[in-house]
């Protein structure tokens, strides 16, 4: 049965700075992000209640709007109560955190200086599905046609919208061959990312990692190197050709949505989903939980 459609659901959306009624969150068809596609979001996870590293994911909002060249009109404090407040007003704990920034309808053309900048939150809740036992049997990637554009072609640093026009039309393609996902290369050859997630794999114990020089270097990422290194994990950030991919043993990606999930397969390598995989699996869904004030403030 499909699910009810994001624009005719329940609840309150932030927006501009108020609460709007759910389906009243609305912008005009003649609006600059749609058209030009200068727009920003994020993706965010609340466990329990509270959004895993919320800080860092409002700071990397204003700078993809930074980097598109707007200055969204909220600063780090007021996001953070405004995402607060919206999670608080819909009443869930373990939910999905979308901020958008845009540019509004002022001018229609390349040129859009006087445009306002807008910016809404909604939230909706997302339960987390997590089963050790099914995540470890590993999900299948394609090899995308598509590759991270040079960061002299496309802003790669920002989380901007239309970053994302290639990873839909990767990840429909992999969808379509029965393929849960897919595997970026970037403008080099490098192997890079999936379609919305980092990747990781392991080589005689140690942990390899694309360098993110030409895509996003993911929060989720960022905490699994940390805790890599703090269960003794050796963490190589390097450049990693595809023809390597073979003599890699095990193979997992990680974001705010993905989490940790194992690969089993990418194209034509095959990979085994073992110890490594599964202490960070286990080891990251026990960081996002909320701390005890008391932990969180030593
Ligand atoms: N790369 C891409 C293209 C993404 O969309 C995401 C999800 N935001 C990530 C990487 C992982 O980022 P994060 O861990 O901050 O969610």
């Amino acid at each position: 049965m499909a699910s009810v459609p994001f624009d005719s659901r329940d609840g309150v959306i932030w927006y501009d700075g108020e609460f709007v009624d759910w389906k009243d969150a609305k912008v005009h068809v003649l609006t600059h992000g749609l058209h030009y596609a200068s727009a920003v979001f994020e993706g965010e996870r609340a466990y329990g209640g509270v959004i895993f590293k919320s800080r860092q994911h409002s700071e990397r909002l204003i700078e993809s709007g930074r980097i598109l060249g707007f200055t969204i009109p909220y600063g780090v404090d007021e996001i953070e109560a405004a995402k607060a407040e919206t999670l608080k007003r819909m009443g869930f704990k373990d939910a999905y955190v979308r901020p958008i920034a845009w540019r509004g309808s002022e001018m229609m053309g390349v040129s859009a200086q006087q445009n306002t900048i807008h910016l809404a939150i909604a939230v909706w809740e997302w339960p987390s599905y997590f089963k050790p036992e099914e995540r470890l049997k590993g999900i299948r990637l394609d090899q995308a046609e598509y590759r991270r554009p040079d960061p002299r072609t496309a802003p790669s640093r920002s989380k901007a919208a239309g970053l994302y026009m290639i990873c839909t039309i990767s990840k429909h393609a992999a969808e379509a061959k029965g393929y849960a996902d897919a595997l970026m290369l970037d403008y080099r050859g490098y192997v890079a990312e999936a379609t919305g997630a980092n990747v990781f794999f392991v080589k005689d114990g140690a942990l390899h990692t694309p360098t993110p020089d030409c895509f996003l270097n993911g929060i989720t990422r960022q905490t699994v190197i940390e805790l890599a290194r703090r269960h003794g994990i050796e963490v190589i950030e390097r450049h990693i050709m595809p023809e390597e991919l073979s003599s890699f043993t095990e193979c997992f990606i990680c974001g705010t949505a993905a989490e940790v999930t194992p690969v089993s397969e990418i194209g034509p390598h095959r990979f085994t989903p073992a110890t490594i995989s599964e202490t960070l699996m286990n080891a990251y869904m026990a960081e996002v939980q909320p701390k005890a004030a008391a932990a969180a403030a030593e």
